[in-house]
């Protein structure tokens, strides 16, 4: 993960232990991957027993673990550092400022 944006230079490490919160994010978005996993695994196979279920699901959780958790970092930081656009304009000011000053 980078240490700032490369766009607006805020960084992504605004705390200590600031992605904490993104665990719930991450069992919000798990949950949603289970029901949609029990309803296909019932649509697909109505008589599919138990070891199906929990081979399929824990094969699920294995291979989405990384995406899952960046992907629950990413809607954390955006959930609680919003985006401010008068930076961009900030910084363009201060840069048209130093180049007409010299
Ligand atoms: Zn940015």
């Amino acid at each position: 993960m980078n240490e700032k944006c490369e766009v607006c230079d805020q960084t992504f490490m605004p705390e200590p232990s600031f992605y904490m919160g993104a665990m719930f994010v991450g069992y919000a978005l798990q949950i949603g991957l289970f029901l949609a996993t029990y309803f296909g695994i019932r649509i697909i196979n109505p008589n599919a027993n138990l070891e199906i279920y929990m081979g399929i699901m824990i094969t699920l959780v294995i291979l989405t673990l990384p995406i899952v958790y960046r992907v629950s970092r990413s809607i954390w930081i955006h959930l609680m550092i919003k985006y401010q656009q008068q930076i961009d304009s900030l910084t363009n000011q201060s840069t048209t400022n130093e180049s007409s000053s010299i």
